[in-house]
């Protein structure tokens, strides 16, 4: 009895909790981050309509997509957030219903994952988001400049007719965490970003080019810079 209630209180949190920052959203899509909670909290997601997850762990990701599989709910999309090392990359690709990755973060990983994809993911397509780094954060990864983007958007277009698994979809950034002006390094981060998408439809015949940036503090800043994907979490989990 306490049980039930207990899940129905909690249904009622996370479908406020979701509809709040979906009234945000326009045409951006979001995407919930699901690392500090429970599989419990991801049915009711699901339950109430949620098909698109991130998981900034490959071993945690592979755990959730196994419930949801053996659950029958084959309708979900996880996408991969998280810091991506080569040696996890076969792991990674064979978890199901894997539909992006947001975290390329090097040209040596870009090339590791088309090395990979045709074999390790057996037929299923895989999107795929350039990682940039938009602030000067040390532990920060990705790509650090417009050359390094440049040669890695190179590698992808002469591999564009081979009709591949692999699409790629945009550019991925975060905002700056340790900062007194937050709002403001936030903003200057997706404005850059949004800077390089401009440059990059400029000089490369790309049909589109999407953004993922903004998490729980910083997607309405993101949002206003035109993301087109935010990955939130503890704003839609945290009770
Ligand atoms: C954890 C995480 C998020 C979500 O963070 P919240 O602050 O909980 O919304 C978004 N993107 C990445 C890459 C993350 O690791």
């Amino acid at each position: 009895m306490m049980n039930i209630e207990n899940s129905e209180n909690r249904l009622k949190s996370l479908t406020h909790n979701f509809e709040k920052v979906k009234n945000d959203l326009g045409k951006a899509e979001l995407v919930a981050v699901t690392k500090y909670s429970p599989l419990k909290d991801l049915f009711l997601a699901y339950e109430i309509g949620h098909r698109d997850f991130g998981e900034n762990r490959v071993k945690d990701l592979e755990t959730k997509a196994q419930a949801f599989y053996e659950k029958g709910f084959h309708d979900v999309r996880w996408h991969f957030i998280g810091n991506l090392q080569s040696n996890k990359l076969n792991q990674l690709l064979k978890i199901k219903n894997l539909y992006s990755v947001h975290s390329i973060d090097s040209l040596r990983l870009l090339e590791k994952l088309y090395e990979k994809a045709t074999q390790a993911l057996k037929g299923k397509d895989l999107l795929f988001f350039l990682q940039v780094k938009t602030s000067d954060e040390e532990e920060k990864s990705g790509f650090n400049s417009k050359d390094e983007v440049y040669k890695a958007l190179r590698f992808i277009k002469e591999r564009e007719n081979q009709k591949g698994p692999l699409s790629f979809l945009g550019f991925m950034t975060m905002g700056k965490v340790r900062t007194d002006n937050f709002e403001q390094d936030a903003a200057s981060s997706f404005q850059s970003l949004a800077n390089l998408r401009d440059s990059v439809l400029n000089d490369f015949s790309f049909k589109e080019i999407k953004l993922s940036m903004g998490m729980s503090k910083d997607y309405k800043i993101a949002l206003a810079h035109g993301s087109d994907f935010v990955r939130v979490g503890s704003a839609l989990f945290s009770s």
